[in-house]
């Protein structure tokens, strides 16, 4: 056990380290704690994010960490968090090496993870021919044939939105019905649409792309990307076990962490979100933002709180 943080924040991600860095600027005590791999780890590169495009995800956090060197009052420290408890003023993490850390203010930036469907080559293809969005992975195959898979309710509505990208384009739904009207809409775009469910994803390991897509029935068609959006969920159990409140977005298909829009602190006071745990358009860029901002929430607090002691020993010592 070591003394008080005034921040603890889990996960080492996007958003973790640009919260530690508005935070450790303010002079705060900050640890972060490191838990492995960010959500996009299998992509190559990241991209549409402003001054970074095209570089490798890893590096990416290489950077951040960097940056933070210069400023004594962050420590970024290799860890799970296993366990959190207590209140606002006075948290305990619990680490999986059986150490403890104690915080004044909990940041959770420990993301999502996106659930593979159980198809075989599905995995192995993830960020590197499948992918679940365009604005991160849609130039690269731009004009190329590509594949939508999504529920036969969702199907025209990723269509939509990725025949932005290709117009040579199909659509694969999980099984289930789609309704009339987008299927006459899809027939009307010359858009061939696919009775699901995906039996076997084949992709070139070595070319790092998808090559075919093999349906229950049997029927391979050979396509060059997927866009698709798998179920996700909270990578750590940390909201649940301090009793912070979620809420289902059916466009992510994901329980993210409620919080106030403008402070970012969940339902549970002196614990806050940034980043996919939370509630935003999922986005490194985003992501940034969002730890940008939840810092300096987080130092408004810490102020807040310093100050009102300050005031009521003040007081004590008059009376
Ligand atoms: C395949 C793929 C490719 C993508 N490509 C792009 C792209 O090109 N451009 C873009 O803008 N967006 C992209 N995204 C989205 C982007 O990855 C996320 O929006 C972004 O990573 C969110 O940042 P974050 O810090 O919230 O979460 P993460 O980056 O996932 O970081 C969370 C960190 O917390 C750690 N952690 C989890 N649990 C614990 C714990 N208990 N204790 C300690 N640490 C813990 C994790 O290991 C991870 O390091 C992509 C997503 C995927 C799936």
């Amino acid at each position: 056990m070591t003394d008080k943080y005034d921040a603890v924040i889990v996960g080492a991600g996007t958003a973790g380290l640009s919260a530690a860095l508005a935070l450790g600027r303010a002079m705060r005590r900050t640890l972060v704690l490191d838990g492995g791999a960010p959500r996009n780890a299998s992509a190559d590169h990241s991209h549409n994010l402003f001054t970074r495009d095209g570089v490798p995800p890893d590096e990416l956090l290489r950077l951040g960490k960097r940056d933070l060197e210069k400023y004594e009052t962050v420590a970024v420290r290799e860890g799970v968090a296993t366990g959190a408890s207590g209140a606002d003023g006075g948290f305990t993490v619990t680490l999986s090496d059986g150490d403890s850390v104690l915080a004044r203010k909990l940041l959770i930036a420990s993301g999502q993870t996106d659930v593979m469907p159980d198809v075989p080559g599905f995995a192995e293809a993830w960020g590197r021919g499948i992918y679940h969005c365009p604005f991160c992975h849609g130039w690269e195959v731009r004009e190329r044939p590509l594949a939508v898979y999504a529920s036969g309710e969702m199907v025209m509505f990723r269509v939509t939105l990725i025949r932005n990208w290709s117009r040579d384009l199909i659509a694969i739904t999980d099984g289930t019905e789609v309704p009339d009207k987008d299927r006459k809409k899809l027939d009307a775009l010359g858009v061939p649409l696919y009775e699901g469910p995906i039996f076997v994803i084949e992709s070139d390991a070595e070319e790092r792309k998808l090559t075919c897509i093999v349906l229950e029935d049997g029927t391979d068609i050979e396509r060059e990307g997927l866009f698709t959006n798998p179920p996700q969920r909270q990578s750590s159990g940390l909201a649940e076990m301090l009793g912070c409140e979620t809420e289902y977005v059916e466009m992510m298909q994901s329980h993210v962490i409620s919080a106030d829009p403008g402070t970012r602190e969940t339902t549970v006071k002196g614990v806050f979100v940034a980043g996919d745990a939370g509630k935003m358009m999922q986005s490194l860029a985003n992501a940034v933002a969002s730890g940008c901002a939840v810092g300096a929430f987080i130092t408004h607090a810490l102020c807040g709180d310093d100050v009102a002691a300050e005031l009521a020993s003040l007081t004590e010592k008059r009376a």
